[in-house]
C-alpha cells in the first residue's frame, strides 16, 4: 500500500532521541525517547523496535501494525506518529506514562476507585473499540495487557499486532494452527472455527473489564487454555470479582453470550459505560 511509504509517515532519525527501555513484548522493545516535531515542539514519545531476533521473522506483521495504527484516530487509541528507518525500523508513537493498564492494576491497586476509574477506563476502550468498529477493524487481542495508560483517567487501546480489517463484512478466519493464540481471551466461535468479528471482541472486551475487576488475575487461573474451554463449553464462566457490582457483572455476562448475536455491540457498551443510562447509575 502507498500509504505506508508516502514520506509524511516517515520520521528523519534526526529529529529522535531514543532514552531508557520502557517495555519489552514478545516480539518488541520499547523505548522511551523524544522527538522534534517539524514545528520544533519537542515531545516524548514511545520507540518501537523489533528485537534483532525478531526482525526477520516478524516484519511483515511489525509494518502491518504500522500500517493500521496509521490509519486510526482517536483519542482512546495509541497514536502512532510514524515510522523511522534507522538501523532497523522504529515505530514511533504517542509515550503512555503510566504503562499497561494490567501492570497499573497490580501496581497501583490503593491509588483506584472500582466505582470511578473502573466505569472510566472500561467506557474508554468501548469508545476506542466502538470507533475500531466503525473503521471496519477487528483488533482480535483485547486484553489488559493491550491497554495502555496515558494518565490516571485515560486509557487507551494499543497492540494491533493481530489486527486485521474485514472485507465486505465477512468475518475474518484464521487458521489456529500453532502459534501462541491467547485463548482466554477468546469467544467460542473464535476458538472452535478461527472466526473473528466485532462480536469477538465483545467478548473479550468482557474478560478485559473481568481483569479489571479484579485488578490484575488470570483469568480462569491456573488452567490451561483447553480446560478454561472446556468450562465455557459447558456453560461455565468466570465469577464475579468482589469488586464487582451485580449491574456490571451482568454486563459481563451479556458480553460471554455463547451465540454472538447475543451480545451487546461495542455502541451499546459505550452507552451503558459513558451514557445517561440510569441503569448503570454511573454519574
Ligand atoms: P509486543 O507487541 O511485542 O507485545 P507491546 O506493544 O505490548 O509489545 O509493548 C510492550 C510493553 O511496552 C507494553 O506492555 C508497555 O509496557 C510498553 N509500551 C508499549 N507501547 C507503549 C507506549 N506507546 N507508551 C508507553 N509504553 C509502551
Amino acid at each position: 500500500n502507498n500509504n505506508m511509504d508516502s514520506n509524511s509517515d516517515y520520521i528523519p532519525i534526526d529529529r529522535l532521541s531514543l532514552g531508557n527501555q520502557i517495555g519489552e513484548g514478545e516480539f518488541a522493545s520499547v523505548y522511551e525517547g523524544s522527538y522534534t516535531k517539524p514545528n520544533r515542539e519537542v515531545i516524548k514519545v514511545a520507540i518501537k523496535t523489533l528485537r534483532s531476533e525478531q526482525v526477520e521473522m516478524n516484519k511483515t506483521a511489525f509494518l502491518s501494525e504500522a500500517h493500521i495504527m496509521l490509519r486510526l484516530n482517536h483519542h482512546c487509541i495509541v497514536k502512532l506518529l510514524g515510522l523511522c528507518k534507522g538501523q532497523t525500523l522504529f515505530m514511533v508513537q504517542e509515550l503512555m506514562p503510566l504503562g499497561s493498564l494490567l501492570h497499573y492494576l497490580y501496581e497501583h491497586q490503593e491509588k483506584i476507585n472500582p466505582n470511578y476509574e473502573f466505569k472510566i477506563w472500561a467506557g474508554q476502550i468501548a469508545c476506542g473499540m466502538n470507533y475500531l468498529e466503525e473503521q471496519r477493524f477487528v483488533h482480535r487481542d483485547l486484553a489488559a495487557r493491550n491497554i495502555l495508560l496515558a494518565t490516571q483517567h485515560q486509557a487507551k487501546i494499543s497492540d494491533f499486532g493481530l489486527s486485521r480489517a474485514l472485507n465486505a463484512g465477512h468475518e475474518y478466519y484464521m487458521a489456529l494452527q500453532g502459534g501462541k493464540w491467547p485463548l482466554k481471551w477468546y469467544a467460542p466461535e473464535s476458538y472452535n472455527y478461527g472466526n473473528f468479528h466485532h462480536k469477538s471482541d465483545v467478548w473479550s472486551f468482557g474478560v478485559t473489564i473481568w481483569e479489571m475487576y479484579s485488578f490484575g488475575s488470570s483469568p480462569y487461573g491456573e488452567m490451561k487454555g483447553s480446560e478454561a474451554i472446556n468450562l465455557i463449553e459447558a456453560g461455565g464462566r468466570l465469577e464475579q470479582p468482589e469488586a464487582c457490582p451485580d449491574n456490571i457483572y451482568k454486563v459481563m455476562g451479556q458480553c460471554w453470550q455463547y451465540k454472538p448475536e447475543n451480545r451487546p455491540s461495542f455502541k451499546n457498551l459505550l452507552d451503558i459505560f459513558c451514557g445517561d443510562s440510569e441503569y448503570m447509575n454511573i454519574r
